[in-house]
Order: structure tokens, then C-alpha cells, then sequence
């Protein structure tokens, strides 16, 4: 359905990362705000993606660049393999697939995130800027482990219950 989120949690867009999105509430966990930050990919909100950058290594990155490399993704489903949370830090380790010049491919991560005082960027997209910490993305690192791309009978990558050839693989 359209209506899901494109982060397959399987509820809808409206009552999973939209709020997120909006500034409404804020992720309580890396893995929320994982999943928020892969549905802003899709929404292509590059702004949100910025502004949940951390700070520390946010010059690393522009709205610009982000928004190029993004026109030229197809995202077609995340998938969460493991998370960590320890106090102030925490890790998602993700699979993220779409669809590069009509070719499947992926892209697997572990993401590190932190949660610090919110700066200015982040707080200009917040409707509530009294909530002083919050989660950011701090940076990745790509593990070696292989990701097997899908069979032709394999359930597909988005979420759509269909077979892969049936799907996204068309
Ligand atoms: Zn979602
Ligand atoms: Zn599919």
C-alpha cells in the first residue's frame, strides 16, 4: 500500500515517521531514528537528513551533495540486521536496497549514533525546542560480511509479500 512507511515497519507513513519527520516527537532509539533518517532518503527530505547529522562530523556532508547522489537512487526496502544501545550511544547495522541506472544494489552499513544537547539545526525542526538531548547520527562503517542479493522466487526486498521476479526484480 502506499500509505506504509517506507521503513517497513508496517504501519502507516502518517503514524510511524512522519511525526519524526515533522518535528512532532523525536527518536527515542538509533534504530528509530535509523528508520526515520532511510524514509527521509525516500521522501528525498535531505534537510532532515542533515539536521539529524551530528554536528561533530555534519561539515563532513552538504544538503547538495546529499540531495545528487539521492536523485539517483531508487530505494526500495530497509532491512535492520542487528542494533547495540549503551546509554549515550548505540549502533544499527542496516541493508538498504535500491535501484542504481535500473540496477539492483544495496547498501550495507553500521551506523553509529549518539545522543548529545541538540544544536540549532536540529532545534529549528523541532515543534517542541524545550527537549534538550536527542539522538544524531554520528557515522558508519561497512562490515564484510556478504549480503546475498535475492533469488528470482525469493520474497521481495520492499515488503510487498511478492516474489522477487514478480517484483522489483521485473
Ligand atoms: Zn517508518
Ligand atoms: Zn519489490
Amino acid at each position: 500500500m502506499d500509505n506504509d512507511c517506507p521503513c517497513l515497519s508496517g504501519i502507516s507513513y502518517q503514524t510511524c515517521c512522519a511525526p519524526l519527520h515533522l518535528g512532532t516527537i523525536k527518536a527515542t532509539s538509533p534504530k528509530q531514528l535509523m528508520c526515520s533518517r532511510y524514509s527521509a532518503f525516500v521522501k528525498n527530505d535531505v534537510e532532515y537528513i542533515f539536521a539529524t547529522h551530528s554536528p561533530e562530523t555534519r561539515h563532513e556532508i552538504s544538503i547538495e551533495s546529499i540531495h545528487q547522489w539521492n536523485q539517483k537512487c531508487q530505494w526500495l526496502g530497509l532491512e535492520i540486521r542487528t542494533t547495540n544501545l549503551e546509554k549515550d550511544y548505540g549502533y544499527v547495522e542496516f541493508v538498504a536496497w535500491y535501484k542504481q541506472d535500473n540496477q539492483l544494489t544495496f547498501h550495507h552499513e553500521i551506523s553509529r549514533f549518539e545522543q548529545k544537547n541538540i544544536d540549532s539545526v536540529l532545534s529549528a525542526r523541532l515543534n517542541s525546542p524545550h527537549q534538550d538531548r536527542a539522538w544524531y547520527f554520528l557515522d558508519a562503517s561497512y562490515p564484510e560480511n556478504v549480503v546475498k542479493l535475492p533469488q528470482r522466487n525469493d520474497c521481495c526486498i520492499c515488503g510487498s509479500q511478492k516474489k522477487f521476479k514478480k517484483c522489483c526484480g521485473q
